[in-house]
């Protein structure tokens, strides 16, 4: 069974609408959006919009393409090991107004972020994707919020936890102009170019990962890294109080920046694990299933 609610975001953030759909994506149903975007209540901004007719099509089509023959349809806990969990993913760029037509940003398709979101999705979480502004559709199953800034993508974060893993896979911007410019900066003869004031932009890992409040039980980042990618990463780990890196090479002839692979290492308690190369999908699933173990192994313990 596949729902496509249409709501706003009161109704669809609403706790109780949330048990309700956490048990139904327990027992089993998918979701395709809500999306947010433009809806009845104009000045709503949120997830509640009814996913476009294509994605819920793609959905449908996605659903049918993983379904087993019928004689062999069986619900084993064991296929979807992260029922019951909150998967939070960051993904995409920022973009950081310098006025508005122009802005700062950093290289991201956003696949990779997507990709997880997916992955864990399929795995059975309910999982909230925030991105930056991306190319792409929004994941089946997902609960996606859209944002521009780095300040946005934080206050989105806050507010979609409290998560059982955390994945920060965004591109996020380092710097935001202090004042962006309320009008378009014109050019002009002998005026040369505008001075930009930069400032510092959270850290939304490492704002999370060292949350008192509501830090979630597995926090993973990446590390997007030119050279010394592994020693790069360990001190990353460290830095920003991650449990998981995941460091990959993006040096000019990875291919990684907008191509569909990714060759990464695992950078866990435990020390670092070559991947081979492989997919983005492949590495959001082989991620989410190592983080449903992780997590299945933190219950046992505590049983
Ligand atoms: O410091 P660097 O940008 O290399 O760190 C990469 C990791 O930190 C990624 O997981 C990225 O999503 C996260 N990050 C963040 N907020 C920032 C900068 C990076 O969440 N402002």
């Amino acid at each position: 069974v596949l729902a496509a609610p249409a709501m706003n975001p009161r109704m669809w953030l609403n706790p109780a609408t949330q048990r309700n759909v956490a048990q139904l994506r327990q027992d089993g149903i998918r979701f395709v959006g809500p999306n947010s975007g433009e809806m009845a209540e104009r000045d709503e901004a949120g997830p509640g919009r009814l996913a476009d007719v294509p994605e819920i099509i793609a959905a449908a089509k996605s659903i049918l393409a993983d379904r087993p023959s019928s004689a062999s349809v069986t619900h084993l806990p064991s296929a979807k090991p992260l029922a019951g969990r909150h998967v939070l993913v960051t993904g995409g760029p920022t973009h950081e107004p310098i006025d508005p037509v122009r802005y700062i940003a950093n290289r991201s398709s956003g696949k990779q972020g997507h990709a997880i979101a997916a992955a864990a999705a399929r795995l059975g979480a309910r999982v909230t994707l925030v991105t930056g502004p991306v190319a792409l559709p929004d994941p089946v199953g997902v609960t996606t919020v859209h944002v521009e800034t780095a300040a946005d993508m934080l206050k989105a974060v806050e507010q979609g936890l409290p998560a059982d893993v955390a994945v920060f896979a965004a591109a996020v911007a380092d710097w935001r102009v202090t004042e962006a410019a309320p009008e378009k900066i014109k050019k002009g003869k002998g005026k040369g170019a505008p001075r930009l004031e930069l400032a510092e932009n959270p850290d939304i890992l490492a704002t999370i990962a060292r949350s008192k409040k509501q830090r979630p039980p597995l926090v993973i980042g990446f590390a997007a890294e030119t050279e010394k990618v592994k020693a790069n990463a360990l001190r990353k780990r460290d830095a920003k109080g991650a449990d998981w890196i995941v460091a990959n090479d993006v040096s000019p002839g990875s291919g990684v920046f907008g191509g569909d692979r990714n060759s990464v290492m695992l950078i866990t308690e435990a020390g670092a694990e070559d991947w081979p190369s492989l997919s983005k999908d492949d590495v959001a699933g082989r991620l989410m299933q190592r983080a449903a173990e992780h997590l299945r192994r933190g219950s046992a313990a505590a049983e």
